[in-house]
């Protein structure tokens, strides 16, 4: 096809000023020109695709369809509508309660972000934080996470003295790790909420640690140091390599929810899961199960001394008031504690 070969040409190094310049290039094409009455419509569809090609990696060829342009105009508008949903208010924080498997207990929560959109509903993370992401609106947004986070467990730990151990998992995004006063805006929180840095732990994908090791380097010696502890989330899913566990001394895994559900399917066995505590308990780590969805699940856990677990089992994330009822039940306190 002749995009293929406008693509490969265009790839050949060339030189500018003694410098040599490698390029590549993102073709979007119209197939048809039957439906089109005008060259501007013929262009913006074929810039639609040219867009898609470049989302989807550069050095790409898309041809454009229907279909494509309500993709393309869904995105911009959700885009669009993120930039002024934090200054609307319609984010909300729900939290997922973690649970000790020594005590049965909760010991704390995971944050997790929701968005109250005006017209298309309660949407999720993965229907926004990628958009968010891409932008870096999820600058602003993750430092609304950690200040929203932070203060509503430093209000709940205050409440009772029952409720003073808790402590909140908050996520955060490899754009939000890699800015330079990130740690600043870490302390500038916990003063600002009151909330003792031993209660907050930040979750860090493994492929974030992987590709970032220098920066998550310098992150670890200056939260350590304040006593904010770092988690790996979605462990075992990144890389094969596992050196970077010695180095950076975790304070605990999360076990992919990957692995829990392979535990109790008939044939399957726990074989991977147990190693994977027993490797976090050799080097001081706890680990955390994720995604534990079946009785049978978590006695296996129990059996193989996984300290805490987090799953639909147990509980689903809910909203503030919510996890407010489930911490009366759990935490045997007066009913309207909270009101
Ligand atoms: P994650 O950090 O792995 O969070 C756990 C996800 O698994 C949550 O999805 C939770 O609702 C879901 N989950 C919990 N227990 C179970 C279970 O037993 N079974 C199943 N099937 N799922 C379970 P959610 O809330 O949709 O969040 C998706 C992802 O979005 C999170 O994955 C996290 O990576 C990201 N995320 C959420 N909130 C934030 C945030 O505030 N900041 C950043 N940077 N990322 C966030
Ligand atoms: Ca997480
Ligand atoms: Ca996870």
């Amino acid at each position: 096809m002749i995009t293929r070969i406008i693509l490969e040409e265009l790839k050949k190094p060339f030189q500018i000023k003694g410098h040599e310049i490698v390029t590549t290039a993102s073709i979007g094409i119209v197939s048809s020109l039957a439906e089109y009455t005008s060259a501007e419509e013929v262009l913006r569809d074929a810039d639609i695709a040219m867009y898609r090609a470049k989302v989807l990696g550069k050095d790409c060829i898309e041809v454009f369809s229907p279909d494509l342009h309500d993709q393309v105009f869904l995105r911009l508008a959700l885009e669009n509508e993120l930039r002024h949903a934090l200054e609307n208010r319609e984010f909300e924080l729900y939290y997922q309660p973690i649970y000790s498997l020594v005590t049965d207990q909760i010991a704390g929560f995971e944050a997790l972000i929701r968005w109250n959109h005006p017209t298309r509903g309660l949407l999720l993370p993965n229907e926004f934080l990628p958009i968010a992401e891409e932008t870096g609106l999820i600058l602003p947004i993750g430092q609304w996470v950690l200040y929203e986070a932070c203060s509503q467990l430093s209000r709940w730990r205050e409440m009772d003295p029952a409720l003073r151990n808790l402590s909140i998992n908050v996520n955060t995004s490899p754009r939000q790790l890699k800015q330079p006063d990130f740690v600043e805006q870490v302390i500038e929180t916990l003063v600002e909420t009151g909330l003792s840095a031993d209660a907050l732990k930040l979750e860090i994908t493994e492929s974030m640690v992987m590709d970032n090791p220098v920066i998550i380097n310098e992150l670890f010696h200056r939260l350590y140091h304040l006593g904010v502890q770092l988690q790996v989330d979605d462990f075992g899913t990144g890389y094969s390599s596992l050196s970077y566990l010695q180095h950076f001394s975790f304070h605990s895994i999360k076990i992919d929810r990957s692995f829990i559900q392979e535990m109790d399917r008939p044939g399957r066995k726990s074989d991977l899961v147990r190693t994977m505590v027993q490797m976090a308990h050799d080097l001081g780590m706890n680990a955390i199960a994720e995604g534990v969805e079946t009785e049978e699940q978590r006695a296996e856990l129990k059996r193989l001394t996984c300290q805490y677990a987090q799953g639909f089992l147990l509980a689903k994330p809910m909203d503030r008031t919510a996890a407010e009822r489930c911490l009366e039940l759990e935490m045997d306190l007066v009913p309207g504690h909270f009101d």
